[in-house]
């Protein structure tokens, strides 16, 4: 592992933990087991997963579950929440360190939670609202289409353009199953149809034609490296305010991969992340801002959000803090470095890769050249111990159900301790459960989309083949619970 811990201690206190759920809830101590026995058995290559250290994991289970502490810091609508404070500008301290930002807000949930703080931070900043109860908004349960216009309408019909969804871009940039989908008119900038690569003059045309509100550079699903820079241009050339979620690749923005044109924070009005994905924090969510947006942003509670979850925003700041070290920084250009490695094992066994290659922590694999889609490749390699998801390729000719690619992370293996080697031979696992899956006739006639043939032969052999590379890296060495 990354941090190193004292795995005698982290036994002890996780057996006593478990003594006591156990003696008022024995079946959940028995899956909190099962779960470590899980993750340890499996082949997570679930790029937006990690494994966060004993320390993290410990800091959560305490009693600043208890404290209600809406406000901020030293400002807590709520008495006795000195401890709160503590750890809540400890926290917001070492965001702002780690990513060399003028100001840090740690309180979101989750990632929608940031980037929902995000919007209504430049809503606020920037936008003088009619009052809404005159627009003729009610409650918000309420609100149809017609109303969600309205409301769209006193803020003056702002526009958000995002990455688009086909190439990688996220459900919460201004699309409809999110709540930014209706408060935004919307649009999206895509990649170059040849290299698969964001086209900026696009972007920059795209942008001088739509002129919006706010432009968002970010993805979940998109192997490259972006140029904030460039970005950062074109938001000042059209008067936008950028916004970026780093939600994925924070961990790489803190471990100094990312460095230059390529580390958003600089760059960016507001930088939005999730916690727990490279960064290897705590499930949750944060903020960063230049100055001009801090008293918007951290009006976040009450707005968008509920009373902070002050065990969550400890455990933010343990996290912080480990991510400061050397060791983080080894870990994050290793994320990196064995990225390439997977994707040239993949490579030069025949896989097709979207944009021919990673510069990231993630690899996108279309698997149409083995003659099956995304879910059947999915489904298929579960068999075989391998965890990854099924993800579109741009122009997908299976859509986002079925699609025709496989999205694969090295950020959780790599925390096991995987190196170029380990990626190599799951790329060659990968590759070897792919050819020998086919499709299987469908009932409504054709070629079932989502049904296949896996020999059992080759799903044991790769069982057996994942096992003994996990074995040789440990999930939390030292820690046996019985
Ligand atoms: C994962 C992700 C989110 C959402 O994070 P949650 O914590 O699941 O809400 C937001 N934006 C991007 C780009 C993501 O990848």
């Amino acid at each position: 592992m990354t941090q190193p811990f004292d795995s005698a201690a982290v036994t002890a206190a996780y057996t006593n933990a478990l003594d006591v759920i156990r003696s008022v809830e024995p079946r959940v101590a028995g899956a909190i087991t099962q779960e470590l026995a899980d993750q340890r058995s499996s082949l997570k290559l679930i790029a937006s997963e990690n494994y966060a250290s004993p320390a993290v994991l410990l800091t959560m289970g305490n009693w600043f579950s208890d404290k209600y502490a809406e406000g901020t810091v030293g400002h807590r609508f709520y008495a006795g929440c000195q401890n709160v404070d503590t750890i809540e500008a400890l926290a917001a301290e070492h965001a702002r360190e780690l990513f060399g930002a003028p100001y840090a807000y740690v309180q979101p949930h989750s990632g929608i939670d940031a980037n929902l703080v995000a919007f209504w931070s430049v809503l606020a900043a920037r936008i003088e609202a009619p009052a809404l109860v005159e627009a003729g908004v009610k409650n918000v349960n309420d609100l149809n289409e017609d109303d969600w216009t309205t409301l769209r309408r006193a803020f003056g019909d702002q526009r958000l353009l995002g990455m688009s969804l086909d190439v990688g871009g996220h459900l919460t940039h201004g699309f409809r199953p999110n709540i930014s989908g209706k408060m935004f008119t919307h649009a999206s900038y895509g990649t170059d149809p040849e290299t698969g690569l964001i086209d900026y003059d696009a972007v920059r045309a795209k942008a001088k034609e739509f002129k919006p509100l706010i432009l968002m550079a970010g993805y979940s699903a998109y192997p490259r490296k972006v140029n904030f820079a460039t970005m950062r241009e074109i938001a000042d050339e059209v008067g936008a305010t950028l916004i970026v979620d780093m939600a994925h690749f924070a961990g790489l923005v803190a471990g100094k991969v990312f460095t230059g044109d390529f580390n958003p924070v600089p760059f960016a009005h507001i930088t939005t992340t999730t916690t727990h994905k490279s960064l290897r924090g705590p499930r949750g969510g944060a903020v960063l801002a230049q100055p001009e947006f801090a008293e918007f942003v951290d009006k976040g509670c009450p707005m968008v959000l509920g009373g902070p979850l002050s065990h969550v925003m400890a455990a933010k700041a343990v996290a912080f803090a480990e991510a400061r070290t050397p060791q983080f920084q080894t870990y994050a250009h290793n994320v990196a470095d064995n990225a390439v490695a997977l994707a040239e094992g993949l490579s030069k066994r025949g896989g097709t890769l979207v944009t021919g290659g990673t510069e990231n922590h993630l690899v996108l694999l279309d698997v149409s050249s083995f003659g099956i889609t995304g879910r059947q490749a999915e489904s298929a390699l579960v068999d075989s111990g391998i965890v990854t998801n099924r993800n579109s390729v741009p122009q997908d000719p299976n859509g986002a159900w079925y699609t025709s690619g496989i999205r694969l992370g090295t950020p959780a293996l790599t925390a096991r301790g995987f190196g170029r080697d380990e990626f190599d031979r799951t790329a060659e696992l990968i590759v070897d459960v792919l050819t020998a899956t086919s499709p299987v006739a469908a009932s409504s006639g054709g070629v079932s989309k989502a049904k296949y043939d896996l020999p059992s032969d080759v799903a044991a052999k790769t069982r057996a083949a994942a096992a003994e590379i996990l074995d040789a890296n440990p999930l939390y060495p030292g820690l046996t619970l019985n």
